[in-house]
């Protein structure tokens, strides 16, 4: 094998691409292999939101990783800027839980301080005037919240923007792209042979970062790892009024107005609802959420504008992702696994993609992949 193997990756969505944008700033021979995009990838589908609230245990692994992804992100995102001269849309400014009674307050807080859901921030209590200090008496909500709570260090970027930002930067950079799906994997001469519909592609190295599907291709190579599906949904639309650009959250739900477009989600356990066979559904489910639970005033959108966005997040048994090489005995040589994100992935593929690189590269990563290492399954 020469010096600087070529490495294949399968999948363009916000895993294929940060591991494709990290190994090429390292200087790799990087093929992309995938459709731009597929009805149910869920990197289109995503919010852009993060934060580390969810019920998830503060000691466990994938919470240490999603604060070290959040703690990471802006300095990412700040490279893709370099490299590529190009802007994303983000909000580092903070994110916002209102609230429109002392009721509500109460319960909020007990949460927050308490901590019955780990992982949330110690919030700062602001006033009702510090949370409309720039909002210029524009209504967003129906009725005025009495205050807020502020996560100083929850964030939200424009992710579909971020993957079309790399994937320009790949053209011009002269990376190979193969807009096709991969069927099948064999081996001649030391060289792995990725099989598309319409031919083929000679990596020395491949990484399968194809989401869901990455399951399906995995049982090519006969192994079974299994991923459950978990579909989301999320509904955007351009607001009537301009309001200031902002992120909010409500328990675990969270939207954010930007570039005077809302775009809101649930993380809630109801997802199973949001499924892609029953779009209108799912849109009228989370309408009403918008409404009456996050107290949205409805004059500010039109139904028949609101699109809807679907897609399937790889969740695995222990809701961690799976990273990291693994052997098939089918090639005889390794594979390299980059799937499993749930419902983090724009917390966490970022630095997924630099262990990869750094396996690749043969030096110490940022922390230990056991935890995430596909061969916890095998
Ligand atoms: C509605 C919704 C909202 C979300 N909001 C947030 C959020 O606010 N914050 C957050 O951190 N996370 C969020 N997530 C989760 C996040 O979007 C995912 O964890 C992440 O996008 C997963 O990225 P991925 O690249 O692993 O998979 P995907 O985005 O699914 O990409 C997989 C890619 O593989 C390609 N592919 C499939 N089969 C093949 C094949 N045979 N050959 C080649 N290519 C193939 C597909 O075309 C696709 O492009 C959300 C998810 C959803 C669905």
């Amino acid at each position: 094998m020469s010096e600087s193997p070529h490495i294949a990756i399968i999948g363009r969505g916000i895993a294929g691409l940060s591991a494709a944008f990290e190994l090429v700033s390292r200087g790799f021979s990087v093929s992309l292999i995938g459709p731009l995009r597929t009805e149910l990838s869920a990197s289109h589908a995503s919010q852009g939101v993060l934060s580390t609230k969810g019920h998830l245990l503060a000691e466990s692994h994938a919470f240490r990783a999603k604060m070290h992804g959040q703690l990471t992100i802006k300095s990412w995102l700040a490279k893709i800027e370099k490299i590529t001269g190009a802007e994303i849309r983000k909000d580092f400014s903070g994110v916002w839980e209102y609230f429109f009674s002392a009721d509500e307050f109460a319960t909020i807080n007990k949460r927050v301080h308490r901590g019955e859901f780990s992982g949330c921030h110690r919030g700062k209590v602001s006033s009702k005037e510090e949370f409309y200090r720039d909002w210029y008496g524009k209504r967003l909500f129906k009725n005025d919240p009495i205050g807020s709570l502020f996560y100083p260090s929850d964030c939200w970027f424009d992710a579909q923007q971020t993957m079309s930002i790399m994937e320009d930067y790949f053209v011009k950079s002269g990376v190979t792209i193969h807009d096709q799906c991969v069927t099948d994997f064999s081996v001649k001469n030391e060289k792995i042979i990725i099989q598309t519909k319409l031919g083929h592609v000679f990596a020395d190295e491949v990484v399968i970062a194809a989401g869901f599907e990455s399951q399906q291709l995995l049982s090519k190579l006969e192994l079974p790892l299994d991923l459950v599906p978990a579909a989301g949904q999320v509904i955007d639309f351009p607001l009537v009024d301009k309001v200031a650009d902002r992120t909010f959250v409500k328990g675990a739900s969270s939207f954010s107005v930007h570039c005077d477009r809302l775009r809101f989600g649930s993380i809630s356990k109801k997802t199973e609802y949001y499924g892609s066979s029953d779009k209108l559904a799912g849109r009228l489910m989370l309408v009403e959420q918008l409404v009456d639970k996050m107290g949205i005033s409805d004059e500010l959108f039109n139904d028949s504008e609101i699109v809807d966005l679907v897609g399937i997040r790889a969740r695995t048994r222990d809701r961690l992702p799976l990273i990291g090489p693994i052997h098939s005995e089918r090639l005889g040589r390794r594979v390299f696994v980059f799937t499993g994100l749930y419902k983090n992935g724009l917390q966490l593929a970022h630095l997924c993609a630099f262990q990869i690189a750094n396996i690749l590269q043969g030096i110490d990563g940022v922390f230990s992949i056991e935890p995430f290492s596909p061969c916890r399954y095998s």
